[in-house]
């Protein structure tokens, strides 16, 4: 039986005592390996770092109805919340493109705001190289936690 005091590394995430961009595109390329697209053919990974140094890792994961699938940037994102990570500092995104760097759609950039602005999103390519910009760039003017508190709605008073 394990000592409970003991923090036993969970099978989801790893440690990442001194990291470094080139490790988080490498985990990014790495969870792309697991993409779930039978329909697009469309391979995306994400890595995402908690500030206590912790990775999470995702893929996209297609649906047959389509709508229902989910990016790897909110997959990896949900993955470390559900394990009690909400402070990040940089998320990695990796694809099959050779010419792009992958960017995240939309509805991911407001999921990523969700947990503030000021945070690192590097979109790689598959060679490796990466662009770098934050949270605020890819998503300027953004609505996010603070203006439902600002307001005077019942929302205001919720622990948000
Ligand atoms: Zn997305």
């Amino acid at each position: 039986m394990k000592c409970l005091a003991v923090r036993t590394e969970s099978p989801v995430s790893s440690i990442m005592n001194s990291w470094s961009t080139e490790v988080l595109v490498r985990k990014s390329q790495e969870a792309k390996e697991q993409a779930y697209c039978p329909y697009s053919k469309f391979r995306v990974g994400a890595a995402v770092l908690t500030s206590d140094g912790t990775v999470f890792t995702g893929c996209n994961v297609e649906n047959a109805c389509y709508s229902a699938g989910l990016c790897a940037e909110r997959t990896a994102i949900s993955k470390a919340v559900s394990e009690g990570h909400k402070s990040f500092k940089a998320i990695a995104i990796a694809s099959d493109l050779e010419d792009r760097f992958i960017s995240p759609c939309g509805a991911c950039r407001q999921f990523m705001r969700e947990f503030g602005s000021q945070w690192d999103v590097y979109m790689s390519k598959s060679d490796g190289s990466y662009k770098l910009m934050t949270v605020e760039e890819l998503l300027p003017c953004s609505f996010g936690p603070d203006d439902l508190r600002k307001g005077k709605n019942p929302v205001g008073n919720s622990k948000l």
